[in-house]
């Protein structure tokens, strides 16, 4: 027998509608590039999100078309977020950080047919430009001026009339959203997000044991809008109608620490390298800032340190909350709290509890698997490789058919992380089964290094692997073996990899060995090789 309930699609314009029938007043805050403070209300949002949506429909942009961004955190990102699901098409965001020949494999494989554009990442696009098949490309500029051959995001919203805007009938299975991760091997995958799940994991984070995300809230994520929807704080907020503050591109922890205090932020959320920053500077200065507005700072993306919870909590009365996800899961996984039971426990056992990976949020189910195929029992010792499965967690890649080793049989999501799982249902990450480091919140391949490394005339073999790093968590140590008779400096290997990665990508540091340990079927032994280079106890805690 079918329930007797409405067919009420879950989608984007729907939040949108809700946000500007009850929220219009709220406010929207953004820091500009020159430091100054843009202000509007979610009733200007919504209009310019639909006026967006009008503009790309004149532009041909219409049914699952993808349209990219290489945007900071900033209104008129939020605005895209909205306005191009609104004109049926999908945002796919893309990461800022990647070398430009990552970024243009991934606008092409993702068939950007639109790009739209931070000023300040013009050069970035010059770039890259001449490799992508766009139809058009529009630049965000504060005074509204484009350079030859790029449209005006400012004149292209001027160009339109919001009365002509009609809500279209979306179906909420359909496509909203995009993002590539490298979180595997090979070539970065496309992970592409409906409309449901964005809509779900929504209130998922709007609920009391997550996030408990709500109208009387400020929030700013410092969590970028191209990596993983900005941890969905842009649906989230939107939903509910909090003040939503964006720190434009200025993330030091002085610029983030004067916007918390300014506009009396609530709640906000990044990677750890930022909360270490902003933790040396309260150290350095402890009564310089007043926070006492901030309930939860929410730290994920890698493993956030104990030191650096119990150091916010004991000495300037701020609250850590601990996440895990994934770019695959939109991204919500888990989240570290005190259920009933701890409530009363020494400190000692709630930080050890705060500073795990936490709880499956509602509808994310969680299994480990041991190498031995055996699942393991949540016994909080025994450890095996996280499996998901739920409401907003990918089935599949874009593009690419072959499931084989990411999904189990039964259709869970393998993670890549190795976790043990307690008798609650907490996971505490132990280490990673996928070949990559991550620094400052952002992959770095490992294979990828190795193989370009294993390209140079004087190497024979050549293994990479995460070294703990205080400030970015991880930073990538590459173990070399020269050929016979071979040689090379660290710089010129360095020098040698510059001009196909970016920067930060680079080793920082560059061990010559005789031979580089292997399993007994070939592979490199990258446990011995971590222990052997591990840095002396007492330096940082390796991440994941
Ligand atoms: P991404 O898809 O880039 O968001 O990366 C997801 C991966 O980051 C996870 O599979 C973990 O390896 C790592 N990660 C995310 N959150 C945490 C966390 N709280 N602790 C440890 N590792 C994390």
């Amino acid at each position: 027998m079918d329930g007797l309930i409405m067919d009420y699609q879950l989608t984007l314009p729907a939040i949108l509608r809700r946000a500007e029938q009850l929220f219009g007043h709220k406010e929207i805050v953004t820091r500009l590039p020159d430091r100054s403070f843009h202000r509007y209300t979610y009733a200007d949002f919504a209009v310019r999100a639909k006026r967006l949506a009008l503009a790309l429909a004149e532009l041909g942009i219409g049914d699952g078309d993808r349209v990219g961004t290489l945007c900071w955190n900033h209104y008129r990102h939020l605005e895209a977020y909205y306005g191009i699901p609104l004109a049926g098409g999908v945002i796919h965001t893309l990461n800022l950080r990647l070398h430009p020949s990552d970024l243009t494999y991934i606008a092409n494989h993702a068939g950007d047919r639109a790009l739209i554009v931070d000023e300040s990442l013009l050069p970035l696009y010059e770039g890259i430009k001449d490799g992508l098949d766009l139809e058009h490309a529009i630049v965000i500029s504060e005074g509204g001026e484009a350079p030859a051959g790029m449209l005006s995001y400012e004149e292209l919203i001027a160009g339109v009339d919001e009365a002509d805007y009609t809500e279209l009938q979306i179906d909420e299975r359909s496509a909203a959203a995009m993002c590539y991760t490298s979180g595997t091997t090979g070539q970065p995958k496309g992970v592409l997000y409906s409309h449901r799940a964005i809509a779900l994991q929504a209130f998922a984070a709007a609920m009391a044991g997550p996030f408990g995300l709500h109208e009387a809230d400020t929030t700013l994520p410092v969590v970028p809008m191209f990596h993983a929807n900005a941890w969905c704080f842009p649906f989230t907020c939107t939903l509910v109608g909090a003040k939503q503050v964006y720190p434009g591109p200025h993330l030091d922890p002085a610029s983030l620490l004067q916007a918390f205090e300014q506009e009396r932020v609530t709640v906000t959320a990044g990677v750890p390298t930022i909360w270490l920053g902003i933790l040396a500077l309260l150290d350095a200065d402890p009564g310089a800032y007043d926070l006492s507005s901030l309930r939860a700072m929410i730290v994920g993306g890698s493993a956030a340190p104990r030191a650096m919870i119990q150091a916010f909590q004991e000495r300037h009365g701020l609250n850590v909350v601990h996440a895990w996800g994934m770019t695959e899961m939109t991204p919500l996984g888990t989240v570290a709290m005190l259920t009933s039971d701890l409530l009363d426990a020494p400190d000692e056992v709630k930080y050890e509890y705060l500073s795990k990976q936490g709880l499956p949020v509602p509808y994310v189910e969680i299994r480990a698997r041991r190498e031995d195929g055996e699942l393991v029992a949540w016994d909080g010792e025994t450890m095996g490789e996280l499996e998901v499965r739920g409401v907003w967690v990918a089935s599949r890649y874009y593009g690419d058919e072959d499931t084989g080793d990411r999904w189990t049989a039964d259709g869970w999501f393998k993670t890549g992380d190795v976790v043990t799982i307690d008798g609650r249902g907490c996971i505490e990450i132990q280490d990673r089964s996928k070949d990559l480091v991550k620094s400052g919140g952002e992959w770095i391949s490992s294979v990828a290094l190795e193989n370009a490394l294993m390209g140079h005339p004087a190497v024979a073999e050549a293994a990479v692997i995460a070294m703990p790093h205080e400030k970015w968590t991880e930073r990538p140590l590459a173990v070399v073996v020269l050929k016979p008779g071979g040689s090379a400096t660290d710089t010129e290997l360095r020098e040698y990899l510059a001009s196909g990665f970016a920067k930060w990508w680079l080793p920082d540091e560059f061990r010559f060995v005789e031979e580089i340990p292997k399993t007994a079927v070939g592979k490199f032994r990258k446990t011995a090789l971590r222990e052997q280079f591990a840095p002396a106890p007492g330096s940082a805690e390796v991440a994941s």
